[in-house]
């Protein structure tokens, strides 16, 4: 590696998986790892809002005990795991990045990390996001922003900005976020790292704290594609507390790592390197693409027609369902309740609202209340709900003629700090790449594809339902390729 040298914290879970079987690191050992990452980049990088040390270690020591005994290892053990604030963690903080949960412990743990602490995953934090889950640079956070750790002037993107930058930079092995326009697939490629965003229902959003119910899904952040296959297979499967849960067995994402594209149909979605399009990102995915085709992939370029309209259908549809979502923070039961004189019950949960809940919030609650009210309801809500079946459709044509469909996960780099926050237009099509996949429910991964004047630059490639073992498949064959060096510059000071 050429930037600093790696501790145990910068290898991949399955290297570490073996180190461990083997008896040549223990689980406490890994932790004091990361943690000692995190006390050392922390204070630049800012992607903690909860940090967990003390759980950590107790955790690692009871596993090393475990193992010791002859309990079985599985990938999770003694990882050190990162999970985005709007995922319940029995006992420990959850806040959204929001005023109105800051004081929020909550009594029970969401199902995707009951699994992977079930499975021996070891928590050192929460992280850092937009306010519940809305934006795409981590600076709606209520908490303050988080830094990019290939350039601090710069967002890690959004709204899983913090399990972003804490992958990247080793503070964790690896990391969950959430994904409802991008939120995953986005951050991912801006800070260099693999995100995967699986198919609506794969994993259970059980104690996933609800922004856009329909689009909602849990996803995984880590440095190799090995690893999100290891990640995804922790935390897949049905669970009756979450009705929208997939109901279908849970094959090995990773069965198919190794099986290379060598006749795999790969479709370039037509018009994804056109204009809007940053002249280095496109280049670094040409270039991927160039080299795809080497490998023996058969490229070729499929049009989904509608996709055009994905964003303004997403941004009727999410803050509809949010505005409904949202509606449950009355400073009642639990949360912040705003201080202050108040003569009925209504004020007193306007003031909470008012004070509790962030710009950004406030403005997609009104957009989506605006959206669903009577009279503009069909106009709206409802043309955007036939706009949502058009582009399924298009899916499903354009994965009749190719395996999966590749795009930039995001039209730029990463943008510096301020740049587009009066602008919510410009922050709005930082997803135009990614939006569609989650209106259709389908599984999409961005890897890291190359740079652009020295930041990372992410392919997106998406598949049809289910088909997570297919497109880690090209990710896997496209990173082995590529061998790119990952260490963000951050890592050279320490
Ligand atoms: N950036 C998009 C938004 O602001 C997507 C967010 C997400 O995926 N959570 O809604």
């Amino acid at each position: 590696m050429s930037r600093g040298s790696p501790d145990l914290c910068d290898l991949s879970a399955s290297e570490l998986g073996a180190r461990l079987a083997a008896g040549e690191i223990t689980c406490a050992e890994l932790a004091e790892s990361s943690l000692r990452r995190i006390e050392a980049v922390e204070p630049r990088l800012g992607a903690f809002l909860t940090r967990t040390p003390e759980l950590a270690r107790e955790r690692a020591v009871e596993l090393d005990a475990y193992l010791a005994a002859g309990g079985p290892r599985t990938s999770a053990s003694g990882i050190p795991t990162a999970l985005k604030d709007v995922l319940t963690t029995r006992g420990v903080r959850t806040t959204c990045g929001s005023r109105i949960l800051a004081d929020y412990v909550p009594p029970y743990d969401a199902t995707a990390w009951a699994r992977l602490s079930g499975a021996g995953a070891v928590l050192v934090g929460k992280t850092n996001c937009d306010e519940f889950a809305m934006g795409s640079s981590n600076e709606h956070s209520a908490f303050g922003p988080v830094r990019n750790p290939w350039d601090l002037e710069r967002v890690p993107g959004g709204s899983s900005g913090g399990s972003a930058a804490a992958v990247a930079a080793g503070e964790a092995v690896w990391a969950l976020g959430t994904d409802t326009g991008g939120s995953v697939r986005q951050p991912a490629a801006l800070c260099g790292i693999v995100g995967l965003k699986p198919t609506y229902g794969r994993v259970s959003r059980y104690g996933l704290i609800a922004f856009a119910s329909s689009l909602d899904t849990v996803g995984c952040f880590t440095r190799s594609v090995r690893d999100a296959a290891l990640l995804l297979r922790a935390i897949a499967g049905h669970d009756a507390r979450d009705a929208t849960s997939l109901d279908a067995p849970v094959e090995h994402p990773g069965r198919d790592l190794e099986a290379g594209v060598a006749g795999m149909r790969i479709g370039l979605v037509a018009g994804a390197l056109e204009e809007g399009v940053e002249p280095g990102v496109r280049e670094a995915v040409r270039t991927a693409l160039d080299r795809l085709a080497a490998l023996g992939a058969e490229l070729e370029e499929v049009a989904l027609p509608h996709a055009e309209h994905a964003l303004s259908a997403y941004y009727l549809i999410a803050p509809s369902e949010a505005s409904s979502n949202l509606a449950r923070y009355d400073g009642v039961r639990y949360g912040v309740r705003a201080a202050g004189e108040h003569t009925d019950v209504a004020e007193m949960m306007a003031r909470t609202r008012g004070r509790g809940f962030g710009p950004e919030v406030k403005r997609r609650v009104i957009l989506g209340t605006y959206a669903l009210s009577a009279g503009y309801y069909e106009a709206y809500y409802g043309q955007a709900q036939r706009v949502r079946t058009l582009i399924i459709r298009d899916y499903e044509a354009a994965f009749e003629r190719v395996d999966v469909l590749v795009s930039p996960t995001s039209p730029t780099t990463a943008f510096r700090l301020g740049e587009r926050l009066d602008d919510p237009l410009a922050m709005y099509l930082s997803d135009i790449f990614t939006i569609p996949a989650n209106l259709a429910g389908v599984p999409a991964v961005s890897v890291p594809c190359g740079f652009a004047d020295g930041l990372p630059v992410g392919l997106q490639i998406t598949g049809p339902p289910l088909a997570e073992a297919r497109i880690l498949r090209a990710a896997s064959a496209l990173e082995a390729d590529l061998g790119l060096d990952l260490r963000p510059p951050l890592l050279a000071s320490l």
